[in-house]
């Protein structure tokens, strides 16, 4: 099984109090799809300029994601630029740069539009639209965005929410999309527009999900040092969607299960900068931290 995913391939320059980077690898659809990658097939539909390193498109191809949807396109690749405070939950974008994105017309090479599982990751919600439009009779569809497409392009976000089974945001941009403080409330009126599930993350307090008959809480694992939380999202997104590839099954036991996933991916992408700690990641280190949260809410099953 593979999910179809159109999303933000970047050159990210962050800061942290723990340090800095330049223009290393980064974007939504790149650590959604390396996530996603230990679970499932994943074809990545996306653009990249005539400066984008081959490394980085060893490095995808390696992950044996599928590459065909990846254009290269004159002009320079997305770039973007971040600080992050001690609160590491919260980025400070510094500069977005969309370059070849800003003419990318998405155009799915043939086979794609028979995807079941589609993710529609952090990008210009048009875009997201566009690619949609093209899939034929999706299983299931997921979103993320961010605060930059709900004050630019609300009315197109709002349009393509209405296509949607699964949107997985964090809490700040729950709460400005719902234009409500409260998270229960702008829970029900995000539900209201279209998508059965919200799944809204709380970086290191981690996650609620919201339907309409349930709400349920996962940890995030805790980790002694977080270095860079540049990608947690995006991350938690492939972690999750890949398990729910893998299982092709949408039972709410299964969504719970899947949220643990995203949860346990997202821990180790932020040990270290850009996809670092993804290219030394095994499986079985995924399944011992999935135990380990298992264990943190444990409270009635103990000998
Ligand atoms: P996350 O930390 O999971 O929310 O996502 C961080 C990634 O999102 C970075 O690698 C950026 O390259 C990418 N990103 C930041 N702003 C945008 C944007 N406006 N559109 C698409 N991708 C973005």
């Amino acid at each position: 099984m593979s999910i179809l995913v159109v999303g933000s391939v970047a050159l990210d320059s962050v800061e942290t109090p723990f340090g800095e980077v330049e223009e290393v690898l980064g974007g939504s659809g790149t650590y959604f799809s390396t996530a996603a990658s230990f679970f499932s097939g994943v074809k990545l539909v996306a653009v990249v300029g005539e400066d984008f390193p081959g490394e980085h498109t060893e490095f995808l191809a390696s992950r044996d994601i599928d590459l065909t949807g990846l254009q290269s396109a004159p002009g320079e690749t997305f770039r973007w630029s971040g600080r992050y405070g001690y609160d590491l939950n919260e980025a400070h974008t510094l500069e977005t740069r969309l370059n070849v994105f800003e003419s990318f017309r998405p155009e799915l090479p043939s086979g794609y539009e028979d995807a079941d599982f589609v993710f529609l990751a952090n990008i210009d919600p048009e875009l997201q639209l566009d690619v949609l439009r093209q899939v034929k009779n999706p299983q299931l569809v997921a979103c993320d965005t961010m605060n930059f497409w709900i004050e630019g392009k609300r009315d197109a976000l709002v349009k393509t929410l209405g296509h949607v089974d699964i949107l997985i945001i964090n809490e700040g941009e729950t709460r400005q999309l719902a234009e409500d403080a409260n998270l229960v409330r702008a829970a029900r009126k995000i539900l209201s527009w279209g998508p059965k599930t919200l799944v809204v993350k709380r970086g290191e307090y981690g996650v609620l999900m919201f339907t309409e008959h349930s709400i349920f809480s996962a940890p995030a694992y805790p980790l002694e040092s977080v270095f860079d939380p540049t990608g947690a999202g995006d991350t938690f997104a492939g972690g999750f969607m890949g398990f729910l590839a893998s299982t092709r099954n949408l039972s709410e036991k299964s969504i719970r299960q899947a949220i643990v996933f995203g949860s346990v991916m997202a821990s180790f992408t932020v040990e270290d900068f850009s996809l670092n700690r993804m290219k030394t990641l095994e499986y079985a280190e995924i399944e011992e931290r999935f135990r380990k949260i298992k264990l943190l809410t444990e409270f009635e099953g103990l000998g």
